[in-house]
């Protein structure tokens, strides 16, 4: 099956019973049992609910894994995952990783005995030389956001099969529909599906894929102990916007890479980073191993001051964090997405006061090159 027929055909389609051709919403806590200890697949929704099933099934299915877990969020499936590792365990972490990982990792999870190391895996010698005795797994996302640094997937697999790790993936820049990380040898897949797979800005919710019953068996331990769980509706939700994933990615493909134009032709914006530049220090491990660039684009407009006018003044642009949703998104990450992120530490990353970040939507290219220009020379 194709990537497009799958996202349609993927996972468990309609209702046996009925016919009905989209999964019911079984908005329910328990299940009668037949006698004590036999039930029919279902006990209590903590633990499994149909519809969340459903969903589980098919992002099972997109990654390619053994087992699939859908979670409250992003940071819910995050935090289950690092859930699965033990005190005085440690793990190496992409140093531009999402802001809210950072500050889980740092504020929250080091307080129960978990350590970690932030690298550039974009080299993977880095990778290499922070692991120690207690180095448990190795945690990257690829591109990164904001500046969309890539990791090679397939060395960091190798690196992590030689020192025994878990190799941890956050696939949501690049979806399922342009990047499988399973395929290249990582261990858990996760996403923050409030983005490009729910797509809509209508839900937030978080998946997991893991590739062996054993962390099938981990993951869910932890889901059904701590109970971080995607509800019904949610989940029926994130299943309607899964359909269309395939059309989305593709148009906001093409539009990404006419603004990538545009912006280049522009003498106020400089350092432009976007996977699909071939001058992009990535650019030729990312082809190897995603099919599509994705929507994200960051640049340099300067100063704080100067971003702050183009957000100020474009219509079609709406000011908000998040991304990969059908309207067109822009943000400063120093002043939002990455403020929990300290000032020197943002400097070291080179997320600069003038960094601009824009998630391209599905509006009509033109409209998004002349609303950008307008603001941009108010
Ligand atoms: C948004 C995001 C998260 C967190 O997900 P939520 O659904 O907001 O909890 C994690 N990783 C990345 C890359 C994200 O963009």
């Amino acid at each position: 099956m194709r990537k497009k027929t799958q996202l349609i055909h993927g996972g468990i389609t309609g209702d046996e019973k009925t016919g009905a051709v989209s999964v019911p919403i079984y908005q329910v806590s328990t299940y009668a049992q037949d006698g004590v200890g036999q039930h029919r697949g279902y006990e209590y929704s903590r633990t499994g609910n149909p519809t969340r099933f459903a969903l589980e099934e098919l992002i099972k299915d997109l990654e390619g894994g053994h087992r699939g877990f859908a979670f409250g969020s992003g940071m819910a499936a995050i935090t289950a995952v690092l859930m699965t590792f033990n005190h005085g365990d440690h793990i190496i972490f992409t140093d531009d990783v999402y802001g809210g990982t950072y500050r889980l990792v740092s504020k929250v999870i080091n307080r129960f005995g978990l350590e970690a190391s932030f690298v550039d895996t974009s080299d993977t010698a880095n990778i290499e030389a922070a692991v120690t005795d207690r180095t448990k797994a190795v945690y990257v996302e690829t591109p990164t956001n904001p500046l969309l640094k890539i990791t090679d997937l397939n060395q960091t697999a190798e690196l992590a099969k030689k020192h025994d790790l878990t190799f941890i993936v956050d696939n949501t820049f690049s979806t399922p529909y342009w990047q499988n990380p399973l395929e290249h040898g990582a261990d858990i897949v996760l996403h923050s599906a409030t983005k490009y797979l729910g797509g809509h800005s209508d839900v937030v919710a978080g998946l997991v894929v893991v590739n062996s019953e054993q962390l099938a068996e981990d993951v869910h331990f932890v889901l059904n102990s701590s109970g971080g769980i995607l509800g019904p509706q949610d989940s029926w939700l994130l299943m309607r916007g899964i359909k269309t994933l395939g059309i989305r990615m593709e148009e906001i493909e093409e539009n990404t890479r006419q603004f990538v134009e545009f912006l280049q032709e522009l003498p106020e914006v400089t350092d432009i980073y976007y996977p699909g530049l071939p001058s992009h220090n990535g650019h030729d491990v990312h082809t190897k191993q995603a099919g599509g660039n994705g929507g994200m684009i960051s640049f340099d407009v300067g100063t704080a001051e100067k971003a702050d006018k183009v957000l100020r003044h474009v219509n079609y642009f709406t000011l908000a964090e998040s991304l990969g949703a059908v309207e067109s998104l822009i943000s400063v990450p120093a002043q939002m997405t990455h403020a929990s992120i300290p000032e020197d530490r943002r400097a070291e990353l080179g997320i600069t006061e003038g960094l601009v970040r824009v998630s391209i939507g599905l509006e009509d290219i033109e409209d998004l090159k002349e609303d950008f220009l307008q603001a941009l020379r108010k």
